[in-house]
């Protein structure tokens, strides 16, 4: 039996841990923080609870995979999620809502009903584009072990179906070819920025995201995001793993022929025949692997612009038309993309995220009180913002974006996160979204998931192959387990 050691117990590495427990390995999980979950923690605060990062679950069925993996029988019912319906409430700068339904159909009625039929006729064409996008892109170009750059084009029959649908085109002016109505143009294109990048200049392969937000559907598991690695941790440890909380790991340790034979921790060391780590790339290059030169993405990298998350508690309840998740579309739109990803400038008429758990889940607030999360993307902290500075006016801005738009504004608990806090808890430029999508950083391009010269050393995680976002994590965790697999064998 081969001993596996993972650095890190958020998504990525829990998957890695489910895919690899479930093929005999003896797996242990180090984890430096108190709990499992990495940036999908969970905040409690007087009688309320909150996600801490990601709130929009999509393709449940990976975290399923992983439970089944790892030996769950009944993976529903390990981690029950349910569909929610409306998936957004989308608010526009001239007052309206546009809502996005669950379902092809309803979806469409609601076009038909708030953009007309010409828009409705629009989306029926959309879909079919949309799947088709997903059925190439997924299993070649995502769902996928690199090995080359070369191997962008190992299937150039997908690369050349890929190119016919306009999928190497710009996501904005592909869009703006299809519907008319800018709010749709903004609700089937805002998904770039869950990318890094800005909606006109995405690719339009990025589209993939929209399908997934607007067609494949968005669930709320039972007790909010931070259940799922909690029930993923228990299956590791119910297969026979192990997880360390508490514990940081501070360098690899190699034999003579350079491979890896153990990690150091701040408790001791822990021999193993690979490690999985799912830290930030960047610092896991310089802090442990110092005399390896990082790949070339990690050299001079272009990280995704950050974000301000908001946690309130507030006495009462949102207006009626407030949802569980709800964007506000500000009035500018690519000036916004220009000031926070060239101009590093806080968005003069931000686009913000404010999901609203207890609407689903009244537990998650006392009687009569809400738990809003409000996420506004500012820049990294390349952009050189002084945080210290920005902090308290991000705050009143945010309570006055919340008092006009009809949430309650009573605060009992709250808890504001900028990048000067990420950049704290060790994520590069302050950014909890890694590397953006741009094409040289992207498939093959992006960090490799091994470093092939230190045998059995792998990554996953946000920072690798194939991305950011819990269901490329919870991918990217089973590439690497299938790395180790190759190199050691399935039990
Ligand atoms: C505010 C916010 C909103 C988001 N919204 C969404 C969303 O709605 N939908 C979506 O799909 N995605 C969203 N994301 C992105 C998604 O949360 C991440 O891409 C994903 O959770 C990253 O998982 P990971 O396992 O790669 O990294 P992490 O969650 O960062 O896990 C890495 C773990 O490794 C540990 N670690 C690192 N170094 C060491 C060490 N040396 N020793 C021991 N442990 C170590 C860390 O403590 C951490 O727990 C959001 C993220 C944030 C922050």
């Amino acid at each position: 039996m081969s001993r596996i050691v993972i650095v890190g117990a958020g998504f990525a590495g829990l998957s890695a841990a489910c895919h690899l427990v479930g093929s005999g390995h003896q797996v242990t999980v180090l984890e430096r923080n108190a709990q499992v979950g990495g940036l999908a923690g969970r905040l409690q605060q007087d009688g309320f609870t909150f996600d801490t990062g990601p709130t929009v679950m999509t393709m449940p069925e990976l975290v399923y995979d992983a439970l089944r993996a790892a030996g769950v029988r009944d993976p529903e019912q390990a981690a029950p999620m349910r569909r929610l319906d409306p998936a957004y409430n989308a608010h526009f700068a001239d007052g309206s809502t546009l809502l996005v339904r669950d379902g092809v159909e309803a979806m469409r009625a609601e076009i038909a009903a708030t953009a007309g039929e010409s828009q409705a006729q629009a989306w029926d064409a959309f879909v079919p584009w949309l799947e088709r996008l997903y059925e190439i892109e997924f299993p070649h170009f995502i769902d996928r072990n690199f090995d080359h750059v070369t191997d962008l084009v190992a299937n150039p029959v997908a690369a050349a179906k890929l190119l016919r649908m306009g999928a190497f085109r710009r996501l904005g002016p592909l869009i703006d070819g299809i519907f008319d109505d800018d709010r749709l143009r903004r609700l089937f294109t805002f998904q770039a920025l869950y990318a890094g990048v800005s909606p006109r200049r995405a690719l339009a392969i990025y589209a993939v995201i929209t399908y997934l937000d607007c067609v494949r559907g968005v669930f709320y598991p039972d007790g909010g995001i931070h259940a799922l690695p909690q029930a993923m941790a228990r299956a590791v440890v119910a297969a026979g793993g192990r997880i360390h909380a508490d514990v940081t790991v501070t360098g690899i340790d190699r034999d003579s022929a350079g491979r890896v034979v153990a990690v150091c921790t701040d408790s001791g060391p822990q021999a193993a025949d690979a490690v999985v780590h799912t830290g930030d790339l960047g610092r896991v290059y310089r802090d442990l692997l110092p005399d390896l030169s990082p790949p070339r993405m990690l050299r001079r990298p272009r990280h995704s612009p950050s974000a301000v998350v908001w946690h309130v508690g507030a006495r009462g309840l949102p207006d009626a038309g407030i949802g569980h998740h709800n964007v506000h579309f500000g009035r500018a739109w690519d000036q916004s993309f220009r000031e926070l990803l060239s101009d590093g400038r806080l968005m003069s008429a931000p686009s913000r995220l404010v999901t609203v758990p207890s609407i689903t889940d009244p537990a998650r607030a006392p009687g009569g009180c809400s738990t809003l999360y409000v996420l506004e993307p500012v820049p990294n902290l390349n952009a050189g913002l002084d945080w210290n500075t920005y902090r308290a006016p991000m705050r009143e801005r945010l309570l006055a974006f919340l008092d006009v738009n009809g949430y309650p504004t009573d605060v009992v608990a709250d808890q504001l996160v900028t990048p000067a806090d990420w950049s704290a808890r060790g994520l590069s430029a302050g950014t909890p979204f890694a590397f953006a999508h741009t094409f040289a950083q992207t498939g093959p391009f992006r960090a490799p998931n091994h470093e092939k010269r230190l045998p059995g050393m792998y990554f996953a995680g946000h920072g690798t192959t194939p991305g950011v976002g819990v269901p490329m994590v919870l991918i990217s965790g089973r590439l690497a387990a299938a790395r180790v697999i190759r190199q050691l064998g399935r039990l």
